[in-house]
C-alpha cells in the first residue's frame, strides 16, 4: 500500500501510509485507539476506497472499490463479530453461501462435507465437518472462520483482534494454527495490542499514529521501549491535547 490517504469531511484519517507485506509473514499493525488502523484495512478490504495512493499485489496495480474487489484479488478479513451460523455445521457454513445453490444443491451434501474434511485436513484442524458450529468452542469458531476464508482462496488475511474473545487455551491453538498458514505462505495482518502476542507470532511490525505510519521493523530488531514509546506517547499526547 504506497501513500494512501482519507479523508472523512475534511478530516484526515490516513495522511499518505505506506504499508507491505511479504509472502507467509504476520505482520503487526498497531497504534493507539483512533490512529488509523481499521480505515487502513477498510481500504485494502474495499470497505472504504481510498482518495489517493496505490495498492499492489505481486508487482501488479489493483484497484480495490468494493469488497468483491478484495476477494477477486484473495484478500480477506476475519471479523471479530464472526460471520458464521451458529445452528450449521462446519462443512455447511464453510460451503454453503458460495457453492451450495450451483453445485451442492442442499445442505449436509456428501461433496461439501468431502471438501470440508478434506480442506480441515489439509489445515490440520481437528474439528469433524459434521459439527454444528455452536457446539465448539470460540476458538474453533475462529479456525472455522480462518478455513471458510482459505476455501475462498484467500492468501492475505486480516484479523482484527482475534484473541480478545479467546481463552489462553484456544489463543495458543490459535497461534499453532496460524504457524501453519504462514508455512503454506498465507500473509496475515495481526491488529492487536497485546505486546506479549505481537512479540511471540509476528515478523514485523508497523505502528500507526494520527494516521501516518511511523515506524515499520523486524519484531527481532524492535525494542519493547520503541513500540511502547510511540503507542503510549500517542495516547499521552491525546491525554494533553
Ligand atoms: P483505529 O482502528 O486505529 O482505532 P480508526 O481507523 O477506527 O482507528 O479511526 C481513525 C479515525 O478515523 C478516528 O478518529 C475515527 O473517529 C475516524 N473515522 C473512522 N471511520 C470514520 C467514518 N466512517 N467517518 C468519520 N470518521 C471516521
Ligand atoms: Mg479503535
Ligand atoms: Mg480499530
Amino acid at each position: 500500500m504506497e501513500n494512501i490517504s482519507k479523508s472523512f469531511n475534511g478530516i484526515t484519517v490516513l495522511d499518505s501510509v505506506n504499508f507491505s507485506l511479504n509472502k507467509g509473514e504476520v505482520h503487526a499493525l498497531m497504534g493507539g485507539n483512533g490512529a488509523g488502523k481499521s480505515t487502513l484495512m477498510k481500504t485494502l478490504t474495499g470497505v472504504y476506497e481510498a482518495d489517493s495512493g496505490e495498492i499492489h499485489i505481486d508487482g501488479k496495480k489493483v484497484s480495490i472499490k468494493n469488497m468483491q474487489d478484495a476477494r477477486d484479488n484473495y484478500i480477506s478479513m476475519i471479523f471479530q463479530e464472526f460471520s458464521l451460523i451458529p445452528t450449521l455445521t462446519v462443512a455447511e457454513n464453510i460451503f454453503l453461501t458460495r457453492e451450495s445453490r450451483s453445485s451442492l444443491g442442499f445442505l449436509n451434501d456428501k461433496e461439501g462435507v468431502e471438501k470440508t474434511k478434506g480442506l480441515l485436513q489439509e489445515l490440520e484442524v481437528d474439528i469433524d465437518p459434521n459439527d454444528v458450529v455452536e457446539s465448539l468452542g470460540v476458538g474453533y469458531w475462529q479456525m472455522t472462520e480462518i478455513a471458510k476464508a482459505l476455501s475462498q482462496e484467500a492468501k492475505i488475511l486480516i484479523m482484527d483482534e482475534p484473541s480478545s474473545s479467546l481463552t489462553k487455551k484456544e489463543t495458543e491453538v490459535l497461534f499453532s494454527f496460524i504457524d501453519k498458514l504462514k508455512r503454506r505462505g498465507i500473509s496475515i495482518i495481526y491488529i492487536s495490542h497485546r505486546m506479549d502476542e505481537i512479540f511471540k507470532i509476528c515478523d514485523r511490525v508497523t505502528i500507526l499514529r494520527d494516521g501516518k505510519n511511523v515506524v515499520t521493523e523486524k519484531i527481532k530488531d524492535i525494542g519493547l521501549d520503541t513500540v511502547i514509546q510511540h503507542i503510549v506517547g500517542a495516547e499521552m499526547d491525546k491525554a494533553f491535547e
